[in-house]
This record gives structure tokens, sequence and C-alpha cells, in this order.
């Protein structure tokens, strides 16, 4: 039996699955059930989410304004220089524009939006009605494109033609139609771009200082503190280096066809992965920089130096505790297990959102006997396996957040909205302190549910 929980609804069962209990069948990438509930964003979310850090772009919703708003400054990105990615700009279709058309709307808005901002780029995008009322975007995006003379790029992510991963997807189409425009000459051949980094809480700015130390150039960060001109430069780089596989690995793909450029996929979260990542790096220009090993290794090892002995303090107190994760993109999920085995922490239940059969395979390979294992999941099934598994600190986003707190189970945010950065040798350092400051809180214990277990405890 692969599901024992009344909770979960029996068209989902083949999306729960619990480790040891028989080979993993998982009904996963498929539309969202019906009526369950989902935690899952819409396809324009997913475009919005990848795109929105390009902090000198102008970023215009085509559609009713909710859109808009609902993914209005949706990550904690920031940006070294220019904000004007932090605006929200909005057609606002009306009633009147779904009956005649808002073609015109969106002509007026970038005529005066262009002028008012002088952005290097803009992205517009598509949202459930556009795709409803049939609004020809490519037609208006290259009028005005040749009108103003910067990039004006559709983003085809009607909301509702599918989940979240078909919006990455159209992001990634968007941006390629500026990837091949820049001039690359001046790149050195040991050059990378970062792909699939937000720069939540500044942590592309992290990975940048490591990969400076290790004599690597960074021709553009994709799409974390982002900048136009270097995406139009970035099929120069000698190497993709691609983080959250559902995010940007099409971009990835797309490249290496085209141009030729390879990518690597790498995880800058927790210890093992962090050092990893540094590692292929290094390994991919070891021909042309002999010395890049060497300065790896030692940067590592300075890393380690300082954060082993922090992290011994705080297991202390976390040995034995347990964990549920629910995140986005399962590739979190592996490093986020590995990061808790420091801590001596037990992951008791993993989830994604968009994971794919592959990565729930992996998941069950390095989980332990009895973890749960659920694909698309929704606040009830949530709810139950955190009470069925006795959960002490629960990791997701800002939609998981209530859940953990109204059963009054300690919270840790790995998502858009985090304000530590999580990523690096001091965001294993944050980590674990944020951890540590949760997962210990004396207020859990006047929550009901615990104070009943301590009772029983007496
Ligand atoms: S695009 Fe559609 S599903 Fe997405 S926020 Fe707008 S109306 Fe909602």
């Amino acid at each position: 039996m692969k599901c024992e929980t009344a909770a979960v609804l029996e068209e989902r069962k083949g999306q729960v699955h619990r480790t040891g209990q028989g080979p993993i069948e998982m009904a996963c990438n498929r539309d969202s059930l019906a009526g369950a509930v989902s935690q899952r964003a819409c396809v324009f979310c997913g475009s919005r989410v990848v795109l929105y850090p390009i902090a000198d772009a102008l970023h215009l919703v085509h559609g009713p304004i909710g859109c808009a708003v609902y993914t209005w400054d949706i990550r904690g990105s920031l940006s070294s220089g220019p904000e004007l990615h932090r605006l929200s700009f909005s057609t606002d279709l009306q009633e009147k524009d779904v009956i005649f058309g808002g073609e015109k709307k969106l002509e007026a808005a970038l005529d005066e939006l262009i002028d008012r901002h002088d952005p290097k780029a803009v992205f517009v995008y598509s949202t459930c009605i556009v795709g409803i009322i049939g609004d020809d975007l490519e037609a208006v995006c290259r009028t005005m494109s040749e009108k103003k003379g910067i990039p004006v790029l559709p983003v085809q992510s009607e909301g509702f033609k599918g989940s979240k991963r078909e919006g990455y997807n159209a992001a990634c189409k968007a941006m390629f139609r500026l990837v091949g425009t820049g001039d690359t000459s001046d790149i050195s051949p040991v050059s990378v771009n970062i792909l699939g980094d937000f720069n939540l809480a500044g942590e592309i700015w992290i990975i940048r200082e490591y990969l400076e130390r290790m004599g690597v150039e960074v021709v553009a960060n994709i799409s974390g503190d982002g900048r136009v001109a270097d995406v139009r430069r970035c099929h120069g780089a000698a190497l993709n280096v691609v983080q959250c596989s559902g995010a940007t690995l099409d971009l990835a793909k797309m490249m290496e066809e085209k141009y030729g450029v390879p990518y690597i996929r790498v995880s800058y979260l927790g210890i093992e992965d962090m050092a990893d990542s540094l590692y292929y790096i290094a390994d991919h220009f070891k021909d042309i920089d002999p010395e890049i090993t060497t300065k790896t290794s030692n940067l590592v090892r300075d890393e380690l130096e300082v954060l082993m002995p922090e992290l011994a303090r705080f297991r202390k107190d976390l040995e034995g505790k347990k964990v549920a994760i629910y995140v986005g993109g399962a590739f979190k999920a592996f490093s986020l297990i590995k990061a808790f085995r420091h801590l001596g922490m037990q992951v008791v239940m993993v989830g994604s959102q968009t994971g794919t059969e592959e990565d729930y395979r992996e998941l069950e390979e390095i989980t332990d006997p009895g973890t749960i294992i659920v694909d698309d999941s929704n606040p009830l099934e949530l709810s139950a396996f955190i009470k069925e598994k006795d959960v002490d600190v629960f990791v997701g986003g800002v939609k998981e957040r209530p859940i953990a707190f109204k059963m009054g189970v300690g919270f840790c945010d790995h998502n858009h909205e985090r304000k530590e950065a999580l990523e690096g040798f001091v965001g294993m350092f944050n980590f674990a302190r944020e951890i540590h400051t949760s997962a210990i809180s004396p207020v859990w214990k006047f929550v009901p549910r615990r104070e009943q277990k301590e009772a029983e405890h007496e």
C-alpha cells in the first residue's frame, strides 16, 4: 500500500509514496487535480518569477490588475544597481477591452512606459484573459520594438495553459531572443553564466565572490541582479552553470544547441553540493588554468574551517528533531536533506510542486525508510503528514508558512521571499542558525498539540 493517510484523495494516491514500501512509480508532471487546492502557481507566475530579477528591464503584465498585484515584487531579488524590476506595471484590462480587444491599450501603455522609464528591454506577459481574447502580443511587441529601438519581448505565459513549469519555459524562450545580440569579443576563456539563481537576499554575490577567488569571469547572472546587456552577450561564456533545474534548464539547452555552450547542473545549498559545484567548474577549466583546482580546494578548506565548529554547536540542540520539506523544484530538496544530516536532524517528509519521475526516484534513494515523498501536494495533505510524523520544523515557502504556524511547528522560509542568504558556506551557517532558532523556540510548548504531548511524557 503506497498511501496510508485519509487526507489523500483517491485520485492523488499515485502522487504519494513512502520510502521502502515497494517500487516508486510517481504519477507526477501532470495537471493538478481540480478541487485539490494545489500549492502550485500558474504559468504566468512561473514566467514572472524567472524574468522579474532582470533589473534594468521593464516588466509589463498584459491582463487584469489582479495578475500584476499577485506577482508584484514577488521575489526578494536584490539589485546592485537599477531597480526598475521592482515596479509593477499592468494594462489593467477591463470588460470593454475583453470585448473589443486589448491591443490598443497595450500599445499605448508601452509607448508611455518606455518614454518614461527608458528601459533596456521590455518583457510583456500574457495572462489568462489575453489567451482567451486572442490579442496578438507578437505583432504589438514587434511594432513597438521597431518604433522605440529596444527589444520588446512577448512572454507567452497564459495562466491556464499548464503548470508553473510551462511558465519557466515561456520565460526561457523570451530570454533566448536576447541571447546572441551582444558583443562577446572581450570575454575570458575561463568564464561562466550563472543560471537559475535569483539573488535572494544577495546570494548571487556570495557565489560570484567564490568564482572571483577561483579566477572565473561571470558574464551574465540569469536572472538575479541581471542586466539586459549581459544576457545579450552571454553566448560568449565558456560554460553555463545551472541551478534550479526547472527554471532555466531550457535556456541552457537552447544555448547548447545553437551556440555550443555546454552546461552543468549545480546546487549552492549545503556543504557537499556547494563544494561539488565549485569543483565541477574547476574541473571544466583545469586544462586552461592548471592552478584552478588548488585555488578551489583552498577556498573550500578555508570556508569549512570557519563553518564546521559553528555547525557542531547547533547540532547539540537539534540532534534527532524531525523535518518536513515542501519546495517548488526538487533540486533544492536533495541539498536540504544532506544539509539536515549535518545538523543530526531526520527528514520525514519531502515533496515538491514540479518534480519529475527521475527527481522522485533520487529522493527515494537518499531518504530513510518510511519517509513520505509527495508530488503537487495541498494544505490538507501537508497538515496530515506533519501531524502523523510529529514534525518539529517545516521548510517551505510563503504558502506553507501558515500551515506550520497553525499547527504549532517551527518554520523556515526557503523560497522567494526569504530574507536570509542560504547559499554558499556562509548560507549554510545562516540556515543552521535559522533552523536552530525556530526549532528550539520555547513558544511551541504552549501549542495545544505539544502541551498534550508533554503531559503524556510526564
Ligand atoms: S494569469 Fe490567470 S491564473 Fe495567473 S494570476 Fe492571472 S488570472 Fe490568475
